[in-house]
């Protein structure tokens, strides 16, 4: 398997050469030069593999630079029923007819991330290992991707993270969550800013190629390819818990931001497993929802970016979605090159005018968005009915997959998070508190360790140069 840039213009690389890296040297994303098909009896067969052997058999379609038994021994020692609460790793609950609940969120930090940084902090590991090579992980987060790449990578050799975070915007949970990490390898800052400010500078140290390269700087951002391929795993599981033969179709709903998520539905789907609709839904932060419904993609800044309850979603600038652009204007990396410049010359680009918007409807996507008055209704809808708390950005999905969903459709909701992480507004819609995992009690008041900064890139750059590997 070789992968491409999306601006087109990068030699193919295999998966260790682009495994480490954030863009491409071009700008653009890595994706693999064509999507292997999977045909139905292969799975008839694939139904039957535990967790484990189904991430094996799917990631060795896409990693074949990898021995064969050590990439199996690294799956097996990431998806163990010790770390993700049971050995299904992703069980599927029923909530009402016809809808599903994919629970992703029983990993060490609560949220679907941790199942895709559980892995690449081993993958990382090994690939270090092997090469004697040091790594800088530069980050950024609104609360769940920091927390998920900390314990992925806390105490791995070769490994420092650098995670900038919106200074005072996280829950009080996610900040304790990160902050209270004591692990030499981890450095928290936080910036004076919002989500967008701190992902402006890990792109614009990225870009930097000589400090890039000096400093080995790599990223475990949405943008990461192996990150993006660990997700499309429990969307085939997530179908074969919800069906009983190959002939049936599943849609899935999935709360988004960056667009990882359910661009990992998408390559699912593009493998050939039978998915009917992928329901993408938003918050009040609706620059995805405005584009599955018009064709115009209008990235704004952070000074239009609102703080809301469902804070993992406050994203406007949605990362991986050039990934599904790519693959909507048929593999033109030239194409997708100009629209990029569209957007930073005139601030957005239009697909319906060029015609292109006509295909999205090939690609099974819909859209829905979601306000704090829909959220609190939804948690409480869902408690009365099934005496179960979802957090905020589940109920987000929920509420779009009510909404859209038609009569004879089976829809699988992913669960984002666990409702420990945003007890305040669990609060607010049911008045009491969710209850959290054991071991997790104390968590507040652990002692914490982090950094405040401007957001400035430069000051940025020069605290990774004074704590960094060379
Ligand atoms: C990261 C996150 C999302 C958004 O996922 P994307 O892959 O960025 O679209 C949604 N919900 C929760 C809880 C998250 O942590």
């Amino acid at each position: 398997m070789r992968y491409v840039s999306t601006r087109g213009t990068m030699t193919p690389s295999r998966f260790r050469d682009i495994l480490l890296e954030g863009l491409a040297p071009d700008g653009g994303l890595a994706v693999p030069e064509r999507y292997p098909q999977v045909d139905r009896a292969t799975l008839a067969r694939w139904r039957r593999l535990d967790y484990p052997a189904l991430a094996f058999e799917l990631l060795s379609l896409y990693i074949d630079d990898i021995p064969a038994a050590d990439l199996r021994a690294l799956i097996e020692r990431t998806y163990t029923a010790q770390a993700f609460g049971s050995a299904a790793i992703t069980p599927l609950t029923t909530l009402e007819p016809g809808l599903h609940l994919l629970e992703l969120s029983n990993g060490p930090t609560l949220a679907f991330k941790d199942v895709a940084m559980q892995l690449l902090g081993n993958l990382f590991e090994y690939v270090l290992a092997g090469s004697g090579a040091q790594l800088n992980i530069l980050g950024a987060t609104s609360g769940d991707t920091g927390s998920a790449a900390e314990y992925a990578m806390r105490g791995k050799r070769g490994v420092r993270v650098f995670m900038l975070s919106p200074h005072e915007a996280m829950s009080p949970f996610q900040t304790a969550q990160m902050f209270s990490l004591m692990d030499e390898n981890i450095h928290n800052i936080a910036i004076r800013g919002v989500f967008d400010d701190c992902q402006d500078i890990v792109k614009a140290v990225s870009a930097d190629l000589a400090f890039k390269a000096k400093w080995r700087i790599g990223t475990v951002n949405s943008i990461n390819w192996a990150r993006l391929l660990a997700q499309v795993v429990y969307y085939f599981r997530g179908y074969f818990a919800a069906t009983a033969s190959e002939d049936e179709y599943v849609s899935f709903c999935v709360p988004s931001g960056n667009f990882g998520n359910i661009c990992a539905g998408h390559v699912a789907r593009r493998m050939g497993l039978p998915v009917r609709r992928l329901m993408l839904a938003t918050n009040e932060n609706n620059v995805l929802d405005e584009f599955f419904r018009t064709g115009l993609y209008r990235p704004r800044g952070s000074s239009e970016t609102r703080q809301t309850s469902s804070p993992s979603m406050d994203i406007s600038k949605a990362s991986n979605f050039e990934r599904y652009v790519y693959d909507l204007v048929g593999g033109d990396g030239a194409r997708v090159a100009a629209l990029w410049r569209e957007i930073d010359q005139r601030g957005a680009f239009d697909l319906a005018v060029s015609g292109e918007f006509a295909r999205v409807g090939d690609t099974g996507f819909v859209s829905g968005y979601s306000t704090h008055a829909d959220r609190l209704r939804t948690i409480r809808g869902v408690h009365q009915r099934s005496g179960r708390i979802v957090d905020t950005h589940t109920a987000d999905g929920i509420k779009v997959a009510r909404e859209r969903r038609e009569p004879d459709e089976t829809v699988v909701c992913l669960e984002t998070a666990l409702p420990a992480k945003f007890e305040a507004t669990i609060v607010e819609a049911i008045g009491q508190r969710p209850p959290r995992p054991a071991g997790l009690q104390d968590l507040e008041q652990r002692p914490r360790r982090f950094e405040v900064m401007a957001a400035d890139t430069a000051a940025v750059k020069r605290y990774i140069e004074h704590h960094a590997h060379r």
